[in-house]
C-alpha cells in the first residue's frame, strides 16, 4: 500500500520505512505531492497527529500516515507538551527553547527534573477512516547544562533513563549515537506499538470467516 507520510522530514522517512518494512508500506513524502502541512492547533499529540494525517489524506486521497511529538516536564505540569517546537515563540530556535527550558526550572534540582519524550503515530488508510494509532514514551531528566552536539530539539539537556532499572544512563541524548537513540527513542516505540497493532489486526482478519 502507497502512504503518504505528513512529514518533510527525510530522517523520519528513512525511519519509518525501516521499521514499517515488514508491513510492504511505501512512504511517499508529502512535499513531493506538493502537500503543506497544517497548523498543528491541537491540544493533544493525538490530536495533532490526526488532524496532519487526516490532511495529508483528503489532498491525496491516500492513505496517509503523521507523527507528532514532544517534551514533557513534570515540574511544569508537562510543558512544553504540544507546544515542544515553538515554546521560546513561533519563530524559536533550538537552542532558544533549550535556554527558556533551563531558566524555568532554574531553581530545581536534579532530582527533581523528571521528564519524557512522547510520540503518537496515526495511520488512516484512506481518508475518512477511523485512525489506527501508536504511542510510545522515553523517559529521563533534564540536565543543568547541554552537553553533545548529535541529534537535535532537546536532546542536549535530555539524559535517558535505562527502561530496564530506571537508572540514568549518564549521557545526554545528544552524547549517544544515532542508531543507539534510534532503538531507544519515543518514536522508536510508537513505531513499534503500531506495528504490533497492525500484525494484530492482520491477523484477527486472517482468522475471520
Ligand atoms: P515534531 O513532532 O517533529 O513536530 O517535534 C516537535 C518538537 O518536539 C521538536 O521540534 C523538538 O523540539 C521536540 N522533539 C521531538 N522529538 C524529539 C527528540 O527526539 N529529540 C529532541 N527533541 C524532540
Amino acid at each position: 500500500m502507497r502512504v503518504v507520510l505528513a512529514t518533510g522530514n527525510t530522517g523520519k522517512l528513512h525511519e519509518f520505512s525501516a521499521m514499517l518494512a515488514p508491513t510492504g508500506f511505501e512512504f511517499v513524502p508529502q512535499s513531493a505531492l506538493g502537500i503543506e502541512g497544517p497548523e498543528e492547533t491541537g491540544r493533544t499529540f493525538f490530536d495533532n497527529a490526526l488532524l496532519k494525517a487526516r490532511h495529508a489524506a483528503r489532498i491525496s486521497g491516500m492513505a496517509a500516515m503523521a507523527d507528532d511529538s514532544g517534551l514533557e516536564v513534570d515540574a511544569l505540569q508537562g510543558a512544553p507538551g504540544v507546544f515542544s517546537a515553538r515554546y521560546a515563540g513561533i519563530d524559536a530556535t533550538d537552542q532558544d527553547n533549550i535556554q527558556k527550558l533551563l531558566a524555568a526550572l532554574i531553581e530545581l534540582p536534579i532530582e527533581q527534573r523528571v521528564a519524557r519524550f512522547r510520540c503518537v503515530i496515526v495511520l488512516l488508510e484512506h481518508p475518512d477512516a477511523e485512525p489506527i494509532f501508536g504511542s510510545g514514551e522515553w523517559a529521563g531528566r533534564i540536565l543543568l547544562a547541554p552537553r553533545g552536539s548529535n541529534g537535535f530539539g532537546y536532546d542536549p539537556i535530555f539524559e535517558p533513563a535505562l527502561s530496564e532499572t530506571g537508572a540514568y544512563l549518564g549521557l545526554s541524548a545528544a552524547e549517544m549515537d544515532s542508531a543507539h537513540k534510534h532503538q531507544q527513542s519515543h518514536r522508536a516505540k510508537a513505531l513499534e506499538n503500531l506495528r504490533y497493532t497492525l500484525e494484530a489486526q492482520k491477523l484477527l482478519a486472517n482468522k475471520s470467516p
